[in-house]
């Protein structure tokens, strides 16, 4: 019986972790976030040298052994120093620094056999941006999100402030999205064999829903039409 891989890719703040976690959680399956790894070497980095123009390849993969995944229920924590750096690795000086440490070849293949390692063994639901194609190019279910940059910067904000956002805010957020998006563009290309799913009109809930049938369609399995 071979294992299932659900590969979630899509731009920033396109809502790929909730996601991913939410149909892990309803297929009873596990979740890895690729993007936790890139911000937890990246948060060891920041640690040793804070200006982040000066680093190097050698520099940051350096900090490689500090950091690792640990499963915790049906999701994986990224550790910093054996602690779990879930909140550090959200803060906005290590989102400015991620995307540089992102085009380093080196710290890709790090990140990947991370990642393979963490989906040995166990069907998995993995996000990121080249999940698709460069980490399981041969997942039997490739899921490309796409949302209206504003959308994706109010739904941020939402989230992160627990208000309804100005215009101005959304206006500034979504300007931070599109620059990321941008320095992201050569690893955010959609499998050829990827479903594009627009997410700008429809809820959470509908995501998920349609994602997990599609893994339902693409895989007899029993195991995987429970509900969780
Ligand atoms: O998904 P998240 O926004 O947490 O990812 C943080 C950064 O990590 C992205 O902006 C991107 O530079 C990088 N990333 C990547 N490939 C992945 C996942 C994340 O290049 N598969």
């Amino acid at each position: 019986m071979s294992r299932l891989v659900i590969a979630i890719d899509g731009p920033a703040a396109s809502g790929k972790s909730s996601t991913a976690q939410w149909v892990a959680d309803r297929l009873a399956i596990r979740h890895v976030d690729s993007g936790s790894l890139y911000r937890a070497i990246t948060a060891a980095a920041l640690d040793v040298q804070p200006a982040y123009e000066r680093w190097t390849e050698a520099d940051v993969l350096g900090q490689a052994r500090r950091v690792r995944l640990a499963a915790s229920g049906r999701s994986f924590a990224a550790l910093v120093d054996g602690r779990d750096a879930g909140e550090r690795i959200r803060e906005p000086d290590v989102t400015r620094a991620v995307s540089a440490v992102a085009q380093m070849p080196g710290v890709r293949a790090w990140v990947n056999d991370e990642v393979r390692a963490a989906a040995r063994d166990h069907d998995v639901v993995v996000d990121g941006r080249d999940i698709g194609t460069a980490v399981f190019p041969d997942a039997p279910l490739k899921v490309f999100l796409v949302a209206d940059p504003w959308e994706r910067a109010r739904r941020r904000l939402v989230q992160q402030l627990g208000r309804a956002p100005s215009d101005r805010e959304v206006a500034e957020e979504t300007d931070r999205l599109v620059q990321r998006d941008a320095k992201d563009a050569t690893q955010m290309v959609p499998a050829r064999d990827a479903i594009v799913v627009d997410t700008t009109y429809i809820t959470q809930e509908e995501q998920v829903d349609r994602i997990v049938a599609l893994a339902r369609a693409v895989t007899r399995r029993e195991d995987v039409t429970s509900e969780g």
